[in-house]
């Protein structure tokens, strides 16, 4: 007797198309599930990913959720855009990105740093479309930055009705 649970890919016997989201079954004996509109996906054992033969994007998998494997800095930082607009259409505003540290080599180059001034060291911040940026702690510490791509702190977006300095007397 066959273990059934050797039987399915890592991902189950079917997983949610990380395209449309509709539910599609592993094939008997592969690692790979079919989409009736996206085609074949296949789980990778070894990096725990799930790879669209298609295109070749990648996904990895936290709590039930697919992130997409970004491989070029314009991937992230659409993502990050996308979820901006988002945030904005929720009303609220983003006050800094927390990028995952994978992704540091890839969008390093991207970040906006103020010009030095007057000769003095630059320290300042790195921005993403004027936002502060971080890079997150190792998938070590926080074994969801493997997986996530990225975070974003936000406040709501309307006006305070009363000055900061009321909340410290
Ligand atoms: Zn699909």
């Amino acid at each position: 007797m066959v273990n059934p649970a050797l039987q399915h890919p890592i991902f189950g016997p079917e997983i949610h198309c990380p395209h449309c989201r509709q539910l599609i079954p592993a094939l008997t004996l592969t690692d790979t599930y079919l989409c009736s509109r996206h085609g074949a996906f296949e789980a990778n054992p070894d990096t725990k990913e799930l790879v669209h033969l298609q295109s070749g994007r990648q996904w990895r998998q936290w709590e039930g959720e697919w992130y997409r494997q970004h491989t070029h800095p314009d991937g992230i930082r659409f993502e990050i855009h996308e979820a901006l607009d988002r945030l904005y259409t929720q009303g609220y505003r983003a006050t800094r990105v927390i990028i995952a540290q994978r992704y540091q080599e890839l969008v390093n180059a991207y970040l906006e740093r103020s010009a030095p001034w007057r000769g003095q060291v630059d320290n300042s911040t790195p921005r993403l479309y004027g936002l502060p940026v971080e890079f997150s702690p190792s998938p070590e510490e926080e074994p969801r930055w493997n997986v996530i791509n990225f975070n974003l702190e936000k406040e709501p977006g309307v006006p305070v009705r009363y000055p900061y300095f009321r909340l410290f007397e």
